[in-house]
């Protein structure tokens, strides 16, 4: 843990001093604030001096930098502290640190090569035994989804997947003719050298599609001499096996495995096994890191339990200026957001965005999520009338910071990076934080608890 320590120390500091050189300022925005949209819960702290008021920790200074950039503060950096109130996980911490960057007429290409030069001098600065590839490629983010499943794959190896419904729509493998009828798809990656899996290691793969929501998974080993051994080969013409073989590369010793279902379901599904194989096959390399960018993220998401839509990055993001008109037209499904992430290792490193600068266009993508005309003044009036002042068009990005020591230590669990970390829980253990405070704080702050509730720690 010292040397991990050592390392954030080294990081932190290269990171302020390049910054710095490139003319950056760096400065600290308020911790109580006001709530801002970045798709989490807030933190909140009740007010002493307003009775029944509450600031809300940042989840990220999102709105602050804006602001900055509309008072005249050309390039803004900041080590920030954000916290967010959201399930845990092995990457995810309720307080972490970014490193939030903003910058004043800019195009989304100056901002991508601002970090992708960063990323490019620091890793070898602190990491010497690490090697990187330049450039970082870049794909859009359907690219990513149709080729890997996900929108942060790993780019150290290819077990790429494969869309084959063409190839099998007039097959007689109910399976995948019924999720084609019913606009789904199915999709295949290719194991090399897999084809002597046991029936076993097979169903132990399937397990890990169904983690990802597959009901079910395919498979066709292809056998040394050519001839294809599978319990569905028999649903498919010699012409159907050869072009699935084909269309995957397939060579004999493959195993070819398949997942039929909902888009997004075929796509987390194979997501996870491709991750798995990558592990199994040993094709990462750990002292490499593959940086890449995915960019033109939708700017808007369907909320199945609201059933409403929702800013997929935030609120705050440009729109693809060929977008505009399905915009104008309600029709919010294909609208792309001029935003960007860095991923690195199968990681998301960083997430960003042009920003829009204009009153009239930001008014137009509140109407479009569920705010009534109230809440939108309430919660971002100060945001409109910024704009009014003639904001320069600005765009920023925020990479984090624990991710990237994460990745740099070699290790993939957050917990490791972060001194005094809390447990999946979300508990200080060693404080004993949270913990039940004295009824006079709770009157200065004109709070009382609710006598059914009980602690967690009685
Ligand atoms: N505020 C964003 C986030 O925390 C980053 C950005 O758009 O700059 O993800």
């Amino acid at each position: 843990m010292l040397k991990i320590m050592e390392l954030r120390h080294h990081t932190i500091k290269f990171i302020r001093d390049w910054m710095n050189a490139q003319g950056f300022w760096e400065i600290e925005t308020p911790m109580l604030m006001k709530s801002t949209p970045e798709g989490a819960r807030d933190y909140l702290v009740p007010s002493r001096v307003h009775p029944g008021e509450f600031y809300a920790l940042p989840q990220s200074p999102q709105q602050l930098k804006q602001l900055l950039m509309v008072a005249g503060i050309d390039r803004y950096f900041q080590i920030a502290r954000c916290m967010r109130d959201e399930d845990l996980r092995a990457d995810r911490q309720p307080e972490f640190t970014q490193l939030d960057v903003e910058m004043s007429f800019v195009e989304q290409e100056d901002v991508l090569q601002t970090i992708e030069d960063l990323m490019t001098a620091l890793v070898p600065a602190v990491t010497p035994h690490k090697r990187i590839r330049s450039p970082f490629p870049r794909m859009t983010y359907h690219e990513s989804v149709e080729r890997y499943g996900s929108d942060k794959p790993d780019l150290r190896y290819g077990l790429e997947l494969v869309n084959v419904g063409d190839l099998v729509k007039d097959s007689q493998f109910n399976v995948f003719t019924a999720a084609l009828t019913k606009g789904g798809k199915v999709q295949t990656i290719r194991l090399p050298g897999c084809a002597s899996y046991t029936r076993k290691q097979i169903d132990e793969l399937q397990e890990v599609a169904k983690i990802g929501g597959a009901k079910g998974m395919a498979w066709m080993a292809i056998e040394a001499n050519g001839t294809v051994r599978s319990p569905i080969a028999k649903f498919f013409t010699p012409e159907q096996l050869q072009a699935l073989q084909s269309a995957a590369d397939a060579d004999p010793g493959d195993l070819l495995v398949f997942v039929a279902d909902k888009p997004a379901v075929v796509a987390a599904s194979l997501d996870k096994v491709r991750r798995e194989m990558g592990k199994r096959l040993k094709l990462v390399d750990k002292d490499e890191i593959v940086f890449g960018w995915v960019v033109d993220f939708p700017m808007f998401e369907w909320n199945e339990e609201s059933q409403s839509w929702d800013a997929m990055h935030h609120p705050f993001c440009m729109v693809n200026p060929e977008d505009v008109e399905k915009l104008l037209h309600n029709d919010l499904e294909g609208v792309r957001a001029a935003s960007y992430d860095l991923v690195a290792n199968g990681y998301e490193l960083a997430s960003g965005s042009i920003r829009i600068h204009d009153r009239e266009i930001q008014q137009r993508i509140f109407d479009r999520l569920p705010y009534s005309p109230e809440e939108i003044q309430q919660r971002f009036g100060h945001m409109l009338d910024a704009f009014e002042y003639g904001a320069p068009p600005h765009g920023g990005i925020a990479p984090g910071v624990d991710r990237l020591i994460m990745i740099l230590a070699d290790t993939d669990n957050i917990r490791d990076v972060i001194a005094f970390p809390k447990t999946q829980k979300a508990e200080d253990v060693m404080m004993n934080a949270p913990s039940a405070i004295d009824d006079v704080l709770l009157n200065d702050v004109h709070l009382s608890i609710n006598k059914s509730i009980k602690s967690s720690k009685e």
